[in-house]
């Protein structure tokens, strides 16, 4: 257990509190912006996936594509579930 300080009334509170107990100002921002980081990671995983295996597909590298392709599909569904929980 850790104290954290509001960034809105400087009061200090329990870093496992998501909302300051003085102000009800949410304390989880840098979480929340990790996250967003985190879904960009997958869309640019799935849509470099995807490209990559549709180039190696068109130059006949259908084993290299398929490995691509599974990269891209794990990369959609991570993504999917990510937006489904939030
Ligand atoms: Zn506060």
């Amino acid at each position: 257990m850790a104290l954290v300080l509001c960034p809105e009334c400087g009061e200090e509170t329990l870093d496992r509190l998501t909302n300051c107990p003085l102000c009800d100002k949410p304390l989880a921002e840098e979480q929340q912006t990790s996250e967003t980081t985190r879904l960009l990671i997958y869309a640019v995983l799935f849509l470099l996936g995807l490209t990559a295996a549709t180039l190696c597909n068109t130059m006949g590298y259908t084993r290299t594509a398929i490995s691509l392709a599974i990269v891209g599909i794990i990369g959609m569904v991570a993504m999917i579930l990510k937006v489904g929980r939030s």
